[in-house]
């Protein structure tokens, strides 16, 4: 051939097990190239030979034509001496290059896979573990790198003769397909239901009538297992509180389309993205009035997913055929507030008594990983929960440094690995006062390390003296960074878009220890480019009985009455306590004035809890957040007005006083105001007195810039105010998008902090 170059081509991204060499194979053949393509350690690496003008194409299409499940993040290529080589092959993969592969994320079923399952003539029809180079189980099977079948969970099933032709048939869509499977030769499902049980088809079948009926079950998923039941049975929904001890926690559904979805919320193009989405997150949707409130009493929104998995897409096929089209509730398959369980020892031992059957099947869950949430607010899409779909995608650094380990937050934990200019999260691993939670701590590390290679210099951990996750930090190797828990969730904001210091952080959030030994919640923060400081917070209130009256909205209501109105509140605001027990109320009372177990705090998770009391919506919570969120589902309500918070000057330190306003939330409540209107005071006053404070700091420090984090900004209502009035007093604004703005996200700032050796000024 006259006038042949051969190119090496490296690919970086996420490049494996999306059907990447497939991908190269068929441009290679488009373009008449001779070569190969192969994945290694580092990525995908190909050479091909042929005329300049056609490998030049050929280039550019690799990643311009890219498999919609792929990422690629770089592609460097360099001439070298032509070997004549007319053909193309995709050859074995090698694993002697340094390690930069990524896993990719376990990936939602594909329109094709479902179209073959749904087909009555297709021989994967309803097979539960139908998947293609496009879709199925990636991270939750996988133990090590590079990501090949013999390396994931599905090595012990050997391939029928069809499946390996389709596997080795470089134009199948199954072409390496690692979890390839068909009914002939891949996992199955068992049922086991009142000492009985049933294989295969027949197990699904007998599943649907279950479910039907009103049973609850333990239904292995990708990332562990749900419990499931009927969405619209009363009786079902019950057993499942009352088992899980949950009263009114929300529980996410179901349903079987798009289309199902928008019978039950309101559903806007980005949300219906995300639900569709390869990564498949619940999505929280504003539900169409009076329509399914079980599953998430006093809410206006409901967690809606669509079936990501074949298992579920088949389940959904069988109880249509059966008359049954509503949403099942899914919610974690755990006990209490542990780890997700992945196997049926776990469900005999931790689900006993909960569910009534169990659906499993033998594709053995490697990595555990809970659903994902979404949630759309001020025109992004943002993630409350990371996991399923997510992880281990990384999220891009502005630079790299040493590795690190960043250890989190004590709630919502999930840490985070860096390797060079990356972050990798850990999917949520949960509440680390759970024995088992720090047991899923360590054996996620244990197994990330794995995957990532990575040996990390750094620890990172949060300030808080007696946080389990900073115990955890000091049992490790490595030197070791403290963190201020809200200058970490600023620095979340910068580290994921990648934002040059200085700016102000305005962290809103429910507690997190500070350097003064308080319990810090409403913080505006100074980061500099070497460190930061503390430069405004919300005037200090004792909390009595500290963490252990967290769910006591009438807690804090009482500290900040008697800020409000001093000494001689109860003539003012007394009535307001008629369901609170006169003699625990005298109690705290007396704790409080004397500062004992009486810690001080900022919290702005507190101040809301407190204004749910006031406007009378809750003076207890079943769960963290529940009365804050409730007072965010009375919005958008027709209210004109908004609560007053003094701002002052403290020691150089802007102090928001929110007397005013706790005062005129007893009035609007004794006046017989609707709780409606005083959240919608209530919020329309903190977005204005966001922007004032912010406005205060930057005549010191004349910083255009402001960082939104904290778990008090998950409330979207709130963040758009605060966005806009930011915005309006000339501030451009950012907020957390792909990891949590809770604590979730924490471990990512944590990171950043110590890559860029903050110290704080
Ligand atoms: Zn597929
Ligand atoms: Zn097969
Ligand atoms: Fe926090």
């Amino acid at each position: 051939m006259a006038s042949a170059v051969r190119k090496h081509i490296l690919v970086k991204g996420v490049v494996q097990g999306v059907g990447f060499r497939p991908h190269v194979y068929k441009l290679a053949a488009e373009y008449k190239l001779g070569g190969w393509v192969k994945n290694d350690a580092s990525g995908v690496t190909i050479e091909a030979e042929g005329r300049a003008p056609a490998v030049e194409a050929f280039i550019k299409a690799i990643a311009a034509r890219r498999p919609a499940a792929s990422r690629v993040d770089s592609l460097v290529s360099r001439a070298v001496a032509a070997t004549g080589e007319r053909t193309f092959s995709i050859t074995k993969s090698g694993g002697k290059a340094p390690a930069a592969a990524i896993i990719p994320a376990d990936l939602a079923l594909c329109a094709d896979c479902r179209r073959e399952l749904l087909d009555p003539a297709d021989r994967r029809h309803l097979y539960p573990f139908t998947n293609c180079t496009n879709c199925g189980p990636r991270f939750t099977i996988v133990k090590s790198v590079p990501y090949d079948r013999p390396a994931t969970t599905m090595a012990g099933f050997k391939m029928c003769p069809d499946c390996r032709r389709e596997y080795s048939d470089p134009l199948d869509r199954r072409f390496h397909a690692q979890p390839n499977a068909c009914p002939v030769c891949g996992p199955s499902v068992r049922l086991e239901s009142s000492g009985k049980t049933l294989d295969g088809p027949a197990a699904l079948e007998r599943t649907a009538e279950l479910l039907i009926a009103g049973g609850i079950g333990a239904l292995q998923s990708l990332g562990g297992f749900h419990l499931a039941c009927r969405a619209d049975h009363a009786a079902a929904l019950e057993q499942l509180r009352a088992a899980k001890s949950r009263p009114h926690k929300p529980f996410a559904v179901m349903v079987p389309s798009l289309a199902a979805a928008r019978k039950l919320c309101a559903v806007s193009d980005a949300e219906a993205a995300a639900l569709a989405s390869a990564q498949a997150p619940v999505v929280m949707l504003r539900r169409r009035a009076k329509k399914f409130s079980e599953p998430a009493p006093g809410l206006s929104r409901l967690g809606v997913m669509l079936p990501y998995t074949p298992l579920h897409a088949a389940l959904f096929a069988l109880l249509a055929e059966k008359g049954f089209s509503g949403p099942l509730v899914m919610t974690s398959g755990n006990f209490r507030d542990e780890p997700i369980c992945k196997d049926r020892p776990e469900v005999a031992a931790r689900l006993k008594g909960v569910a009534s059957f169990t659906l499993s099947h033998d594709r053995p869950i490697h990595n555990r990983a809970d659903d994902s949430v979404a949630y759309e607010a001020a025109g992004e899409l943002r993630l409350a929960r990371r996991a399923r779909g997510y992880v281990p995608a990384a999220v891009k650094l502005a630079a790299g440094g040493p590795a690190v380990l960043a250890c989190g937050a004590d709630l919502k934990n999930a840490f985070c690995l860096t390797r060079g200019p990356e972050a990798f999260l850990s999917q949520h691993i949960g509440d680390l006062s759970e024995l088992k939670n720090q047991e899923f701590f360590g054996e996620t590390l244990v197994k990330l390390r794995r995957l990532l290679k990575v040996s990390p210099s750094v620890v990172a951990h949060d300030l808080h003296p007696d946080y389990a996750s900073a115990a955890l930090a000091r049992a490790l190797p490595g030197r070791k960074v403290a963190v201020q828990h809200h200058a970490a969730h600023a620095l979340s904001v910068a580290a994921e878009h990648g934002l040059e210091e200085p700016f102000i952080g305005l962290v809103w959030d429910g507690t997190g220890y500070g350097t003064d030994g308080n319990i810090w919640g409403s913080e505006i923060l100074v980061v500099e480019r070497k460190g930061w400081y503390r430069a405004g917070h919300l005037k200090y209130f004792p909390l009595p009985g500290g963490d252990a009256g967290a769910l006591k909205a009438w807690r804090p209501a009482l500290a900040l009455l008697k800020a409000a109105f001093g000494r001689d509140w109860a003539p003012k605001a007394g009535r307001l306590f008629s369901g609170v027990p006169a003699a625990e109320l005298r109690t705290v009372e007396r704790m409080a004035d004397a500062g004992i177990n009486s810690p001080l705090t900022s919290s702005m998770g507190r101040l809301f809890d407190a204004f749910g009391f006031f406007a009378g919506v809750r003076s207890e919570a079943t769960y963290e957040a529940q009365g804050p969120m409730e007072l965010e589902s009375l919005l958008p309500a027709r209210a004109a007005g908004a609560y007053k918070f003094d701002l002052r000057r403290v020691k150089g330190m802007v102090e928001i006083d929110p007397a005013p306003a706790v005062r005129a939330a007893v009035r609007d409540r004794l006046a017989g105001r609707p709780p409606a209107v005083i959240s919608a005071r209530l919020h329309a006053g903190l977005a204005r007195t966001a922007a004032e404070a912010a406005a205060a700091v930057a005549l010191e420090c004349n910083l255009k810039t402001v960082c939104l984090s904290g778990g008090v900004f998950q409330n979207r209502v709130l963040l758009e105010g605060v966005t806009a009035a930011l915005e309006k007093a000339g501030f451009k604004v950012y907020s957390n998008r792909q990891v949590p703005a809770n604590d979730g996200g924490i471990a990512l700032g944590q990171a950043w902090y110590a890559l860029k050796d903050f110290k704080p000024v």
